[in-house]
């Protein structure tokens, strides 16, 4: 092995799936930029690396020797010392509804969960960017997991490559969806198990792909980065990569946000709207803002409540999402009724807001919002002290 092969492996991404061959480089989540630097370090023209993305993302290749129009000497040293490597399924469900969920074992024993859910008109993945979430909000399941760390890049643009690859299979055999309903992929969110804003770079890494017109080429309106509010993260987020974001908002006050997502208590509300307004400022039309608000009996769903919200959102250009509850064991909590959330849209609606009331997908397998659980070894990580956020 020469000595630049040997510089690469010492220099792989640090947080790239540990492959059963440890030697090797796993590139599946090395955005264009990283590729480049990659075949540079090889002594390779740059133009390689768009041709591996394109490989890889574009044809759903995880096999150096089918990449034709790769040299074969080239080919030969990437078998040494590289490797395109996904999670494995352990399990694949799907709902009534055509909701469809993966259980992704990863190395070390930990699994995560992605969903795909087709409607009329488009496709939307939502996928998960750490194992579980130390944020505790009350009202999540996959908070009751616990955590243990953040997915790499390549776990993260997995769940798509994988996806796509099941997908293609559905429509390419005898399976095809009884209803017709064209399973494509138009839409991503990173609403899945994890807080994407606390997995960075890796989750950069990963949106520059969805972007990337050799790889997934969606637009930034397409792709949605969920957070709960890490204001410092945010501040950066509009520098690196610039796309839709929805933010769990879920209160319309801090005293009543403080007791449900406990980040609060460390970026109260003003501070994480002014750090919205920021990212969008005179951009709005090229990026979608969400609010999301989870609707929870007794605690945020009152008409009070509702035209706090108004109020509090009145110079934020957003659509409103409201979110039944998904009850699950020993949550304390219980949704709200129908007829109030209704009641609480109109409110909204009548100040002027585009609300919707999000339809609960996939109940029946467990893939609705805040019901992924996936299997997070060591629970023990969950916060402790809102001021253990950087
Ligand atoms: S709602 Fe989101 S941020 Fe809060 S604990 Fe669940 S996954 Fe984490």
């Amino acid at each position: 092995m020469s000595s630049v092969e040997k510089k690469l492996i010492l220099q792989a991404d640090k947080t790239a799936d540990k492959t059963e061959d440890k030697t090797k480089v796993n590139l599946l989540g090395y955005d264009l930029e990283h590729m480049k630097a990659f075949f540079t370090e090889m002594g390779e023209k740059s133009f390689r690396a768009v041709q591996l993305v394109k490989w890889i993302h574009q044809f759903g290749v995880d096999d150096f020797a089918q990449m034709s129009n790769i040299s074969q000497v080239c080919r030969a040293k990437l078998e040494q010392i590289a490797i395109i490597k996904a999670p494995e399924i352990a399990m694949e469900k799907k709902s009534d509804d055509g909701t469809i969920k993966w259980l992704m074992r990863l190395e070390g024993g930990n699994s995560i969960e992605t969903v795909f859910i087709p409607e009329d008109n488009r496709g939307t993945l939502c996928i998960s960017s750490q194992v579980g979430c130390a944020l505790d909000c009350g009202f999540c399941s996959t908070a009751r997991q616990g955590f243990n760390r953040n997915l790499s890049s390549a776990e993260i643009i997995a769940q798509l490559w994988i996806a796509n690859h099941r997908l293609n299979s559905y429509v390419a055999g005898s399976n095809k969806p009884k209803n017709g309903v064209k399973r494509v992929i138009t839409n991503v969110v990173l609403m899945g198990m994890g807080e994407p804003l606390l997995n960075f770079d890796n989750v950069v890494a990963a949106v520059h792909l969805m972007l990337d017109d050799n790889a997934y080429g969606l637009s930034k309106r397409r792709v949605t980065i969920s957070t709960a509010g890490v204001v410092p993260a945010l501040n950066r987020l509009r520098e690196e990569c610039d796309v839709s974001l929805a933010l769990s908002l879920h209160a319309p006050n801090d005293k009543i946000r403080d007791t449900i997502v406990p980040l609060n208590q460390k970026y109260p509300i003003n501070e994480l709207l002014a750090a919205c307004h920021n990212y969008f400022h005179g951009d709005i039309k090229k990026k979608q803002f969400i609010i999301e608000y989870v609707m929870l009996a007794g605690v945020n769903d009152s008409e009070k409540n509702a035209r706090e919200l108004a109020l509090l959102l009145n110079t934020t250009p957003c659509k409103i999402n409201l979110i039944p509850f998904n009850p699950f064991p020993d949550s304390g909590y219980e949704s709200s009724k129908m007829q109030t959330i209704i009641r609480f849209r109109d409110i909204l609606q009548q100040s002027g807001y585009v609300t919707m009331i999000r339809k609960t997908r996939g109940e029946d397998i467990d893939a609705a919002c805040g019901q992924l659980a996936g299997k997070v070894k060591d629970k023990s990580k969950r916060l402790r002290n809102v001021n253990e956020i950087t």
